[in-house]
């Protein structure tokens, strides 16, 4: 049974989706959607306003419609940190990386594929999106097995691969080779391989931005939500052989990055070491986290982003879950049986969460 109204002429397919979304709980701790959890220092933030304030006067006229400074100071950030040579013409940025995602399904999109569990924005955006979605799977320790991938691709022939790496939600990492096996899969199959880097910052390994040179068919989809603490502003940006950003030009609405957006986030990009600084931070506290759970007993999944996922308290996750919020601390359940994910948040988040978790489990 639907709950939709019959005079509602929804298709079909939308009629038994929810709208994706974590909740929002007004509690004291929240380690649920993987920000950054330590706000923009002052300086950042005066550079911010000072740049909108040269804007502000111009906003009764729309916005530069290709954001080309803002592309090209992406472009300058990514070769600074994987020693590539791309231009504004290998950049496209939009409100945040799920717009990037949505417009690659509605340029691309006729048979997508991902290997699951990953970041379920991928199949719902294929969804709305009216493009046909193929379920792979990974491990059961959430790694991605290539050999079986590439047999999966061959067998459905999608035009589109999706590969999260860091994985959300698990934080798994795939190997820069092992990507570029995918990569050749692909080709055989003239399917574009999209790999979503929303992670990138926080993970020691070499970004797949550095294959796209020799793959024309590789995408990298990169975010300023996470590692750069800028979630509120909505940017994300794609990577990408010039002629991939020229086709994303055919589905983007007009002027769709507003002038106060693209103000803000040159504003960001031109301090990003500043706003990196406490990535390092971060990792260092993703390491102690994972120590902190491994010491109460629990599992925790090898993570190379700003999360970890964990399992093996004998409560269900949902009993975990509602508990830890009654404690004022809310994390995600991520729909795997037995899991949950904390995302690592300030010295002081972490130790509320380890403590509220132990009286969690200790209790029954
Ligand atoms: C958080 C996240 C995104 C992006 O979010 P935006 O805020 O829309 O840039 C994209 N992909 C994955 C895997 C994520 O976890």
């Amino acid at each position: 049974m639907s709950k939709w109204s019959s005079w509602l002429p929804l298709r079909q397919e939308l009629r038994e989706l929810s709208p994706y979304g974590a909740p929002q709980l007004d509690v004291s701790v929240r380690l649920n959607t993987n920000e950054n959890p330590y706000s923009l220092s002052p300086e950042v933030c005066a550079e911010i306003i000072n740049r909108i304030k040269d804007v502000v006067t111009n906003l009764n006229r729309y916005p530069d419609r290709d954001a080309l400074t803002l592309r090209g100071e992406l472009a300058n950030y990514i070769n600074m940190q994987s020693e590539t040579d791309f231009t504004f013409t290998n950049i496209w940025a939009a409100n945040g990386s799920n717009e990037i995602l949505q417009s690659i399904f509605l340029a691309f999109g006729e048979k997508a594929m991902g290997f699951l569990p990953s970041y379920s924005m991928h199949p719902l955006i294929a969804k709305t999106a009216k493009c046909e979605w193929v379920a792979g799977s990974r491990e059961p320790n959430f790694s991605l097995d290539i050999v079986k991938a590439s047999l999966a691709i061959a067998d459905a022939k999608p035009n589109l691969v999706f590969v999260t790496t860091p994985n959300n939600p698990t934080g798994t990492a795939i190997e820069i080779s092992d990507l570029q096996l995918l990569a050749d899969e692909c080709k055989k199959i003239g399917a574009l391989l999209i790999i979503d880097e929303a992670y990138a910052e926080f993970a020691s390994r070499e970004s797949a931005v550095t294959l796209i040179a020799k793959n024309s068919h590789v995408l990298v989809v990169r975010t300023m939500s996470k590692a750069f603490a800028f979630a509120g502003v909505r940017v994300g940006y794609l990577v990408a052989n010039s002629e991939v950003i020229d086709a994303l030009l055919l589905v983007r609405l007009p002027y769709h990055l507003g002038s106060l957006t693209q103000a803000a986030a040159s504003a960001a990009i031109s301090m990003s070491d500043r706003l990196l600084s406490d990535v390092a931070k971060l990792k260092v506290a993703r390491s102690e986290m994972a120590s902190a759970l491994i010491l109460m007993g629990l599992n925790v999944v090898n993570s190379d982003a700003n999360f970890i996922a964990f399992s093996g308290f004998s409560k269900s996750e949902k009993e975990v879950w509602a508990a830890l919020v009654q404690s004022g601390i809310l994390v995600r359940d991520i729909g795997i049986p037995g899991y949950l994910r904390v995302t690592i948040g300030t010295a002081a988040e972490n130790a509320k969460f380890l403590l509220a978790l132990q009286e969690v489990l200790a209790n029954g």
